[in-house]
């Protein structure tokens, strides 16, 4: 308070007032003082004057007239010198008149003899002394005299210094009190303005929490009133619209679409992250940037360009940008100065994807059927045109038209079950899987076939299986296409293992062979759809190309996996691994 500007302009102006009024009021008090005191002695000296005038010419005093000069200077505590016309000193009770000079022209002695009385303040060259002089002329014994009492200055300076002492405590006094008061008023003025002050600096720095007490019913009471309303309806509004901001920052993080929005200098006044990622750009420097610097693609550069322009609503296909094929919504808005501009990046990677793959799938699966087509068509038209004629190539031919039916047979029922287990987006898993029986029905499947290659299957099946959830039908077609391959793709007279066995949380079902093998080349792309190391000899076997495409999907159905290992000339092993408890096991393929 006492640092308050405020309070030292109330205070200090009306204390320095005070101060030089009690000055002048106490030095004019003075001087008055001083005047009145003056006179007072001058009145006491010109009665005392009479007064000895007569004692002295009192036929009765029977005493000399130095004597009584004595006497009566003893009595009044004063000087008292007579002194003849020609300035002769007749008596004075304190100096020796014999020493005494001549006092004719002392100024109050002058002043006695020409007008009757005079006054002097001066030293006294007889007394050595500061004196006050009252000459009066009388008559003494007939004859006139001039009679001058004097006192000592000494003393009455003494009075007066009293007096001033006085007179400058009761000052003093006076200015304490005055300056209390003082301190008081202005203390009492200055603080509800000091915190009016205060509270609108803490606006102004952003702190709304304060409030100032309402003091009285004046002005100040409304204006205190008015900035507490006023602070609440900002710290209000405050609280919304970070609110409202924390609710957009949360929508548009959540978003997987990119969203920029931009001022109408093309300035970015938010972006989110989705939309970093899919523009690469550094999210951390996009707020308060330039919008290109920030977009580093050419294509949505020129978009945005043209948007600007045309101030129109314009939606442009994009990408790659890193890997990412993206659709862009630009959305310009007029703002108070320029055109503002909302971008939404949507990433279609994926149905690109799923387009091209789509394409290739339709194209893969109309070759694949053009080839048997031609093939039963071709050797139909053959027997038409009179080769029935001949039985041995009639036998021939119809076996050919019967080979390529069944590859349409398996063809279709292989994209059958592909399309069956692909459009179960979340896998229902009901049933259990007794392995055992499951193994054991496709080893008497596949035997003959075996048998027919002079190859053995050996099955070994660990003892302590447990059954587990999973759809029979599904493992039962993986395992078969596994085994299938092992005869197909092995030599005439080799061995085939089915081993089955435990390992922690999951089964694994291995099929080896010491059949051809695959080369490593090929080894990571033999689980994609139509893939096939040697294409003619897997159409002469009857194969699909689609076979461990549906192994693959069967392990990610139950949450497993399919793995391959081979060499050239030696063989492979495929092992499926299938989790005991598929809820709690991530997929893979
Ligand atoms: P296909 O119907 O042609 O057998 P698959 O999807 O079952 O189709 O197999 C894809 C390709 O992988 C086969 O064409 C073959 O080249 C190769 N392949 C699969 N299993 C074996 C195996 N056990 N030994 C050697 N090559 C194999």
């Amino acid at each position: 308070m006492l640092t308050s500007p405020l309070f030292r302009r109330l205070f200090l102006p009306y204390f320095v007032l005070i101060c030089c009024c009690v000055g002048v009021l106490g030095f004019s008090g003075a001087r008055r003082l001083r005047a009145t005191h003056l006179s007072d002695v001058e009145r006491k000296l010109q009665d005392n004057s009479l007064l000895i005038a007569r004692l002295l010419n009192d036929p009765h005093a029977n005493r000399k007239v130095r004597e009584q000069v004595r006497e009566l200077g003893d009595a009044l505590s004063c000087r008292i010198t007579l002194i003849d016309p020609e300035g002769k000193v007749l008596a004075d009770n304190e100096a020796d008149v014999q020493q005494m000079e001549n006092h004719r022209l002392r100024p109050e002695v002058m002043a006695a003899l020409s007008s009757g009385q005079g006054i002097s303040v001066r030293r006294s060259g007889t007394v050595r002394a500061e004196l006050v002089y009252f000459a009066r002329r009388i008559e003494l014994a007939g004859s006139p005299a001039v009679l001058r009492l004097s006192v000592h200055l000494d003393a009455l300076e003494r009075d007066l210094a009293d007096l001033y002492q006085a007179l400058a405590i009761t000052a003093a006094v006076a200015i304490l009190v005055a300056g209390a008061i003082c301190f008081y008023l202005a203390r009492r003025h200055a603080i509800p303005f000091v915190a009016v002050t205060q509270f609108a600096d803490s606006l102004s720095r952003g702190d709304l929490s304060h409030r100032i007490a309402r003091r009285g019913d004046g002005e100040l009471a409304t204006l205190s009133t008015a900035l507490n309303t006023m602070a609440e309806s900002l710290a209000d509004n405050l609280a919304r619209s970070s609110a409202e901001r924390a609710q957009l920052q949360a929508v548009l993080s959540a978003m997987s679409e990119g969203v920029i929005a931009t001022d109408g200098e093309q300035r970015i006044l938010l972006a989110n992250a989705a939309a970093a990622r899919l523009l690469n750009f550094d999210p951390t420097h996009a707020t308060g940037h330039a919008l290109w610097e920030v977009l580093r693609s050419d294509e949505l550069i020129k978009a945005v360009e043209a948007a600007l322009r045309e101030k129109g609503r314009r939606s442009v296909k994009i990408g790659p940008i890193v890997g990412r094929h993206l659709e862009v919504v630009l959305s310009p808005f007029p703002t108070g100065a320029g055109m503002g501009l909302v971008i939404a990046a949507h990433d279609t990677t994926e149905a690109v994807r799923y387009e091209e793959l789509r394409e290739e799938f339709v194209a893969n699966v109309s070759h694949e059927l053009r080839t048997p087509i031609a093939m039963i068509k071709g050797f139909a038209e053959t027997l038409r045109n009179g080769a029935s004629s001949d039985p041995e190539k009639l036998q021939q031919y119809l076996a050919t038209i019967e080979k390529h039916a069944d590859l349409l047979t398996n063809l279709v029922t292989d994209l059958l079950d592909l399309a069956k287990l692909e459009s179960q987006a979340v896998p229902s898993i009901r049933g259990h899987v007794d392995l055992q029986s499951v193994l054991q029905h496709v080893h008497e499947m596949y035997a003959p076939t075996a048998q027919q290659k002079g190859q053995t299957i050996e099955l070994r099946v660990a003892s302590n299986l447990p059954n587990f959830p999973g759809n029979p039908d599904y493992i039962e077609r993986a395992i078969a296409n596994l085994l299938d391959n092992a005869i197909k793709y092995s030599l005439d007279n080799t061995s085939i293992t089915i081993a089955a066995r435990r390992e922690n949380a999951a089964i694994i079902i291995e099929v080896t062979d010491n059949g051809i093998g695959i080369p490593p080349e090929d080894l990571p792309r033999i689980f994609e759809r139509f893939y096939r190391v040697d294409r003619s000899r897997s159409r002469a076997m009857g194969g699909t190309g689609l076979g461990l495409s549906i192994v693959k999907h069967v392990a990610q159905f139950h949450g497993g996996k399919v793995e391959a290992t081979s060499a050239v000339g030696r063989g492979s092993t495929f092992a499926l691994h299938l989790p005991i408890d598929p809820l709690t096991a991530s997929s893979a393929g």
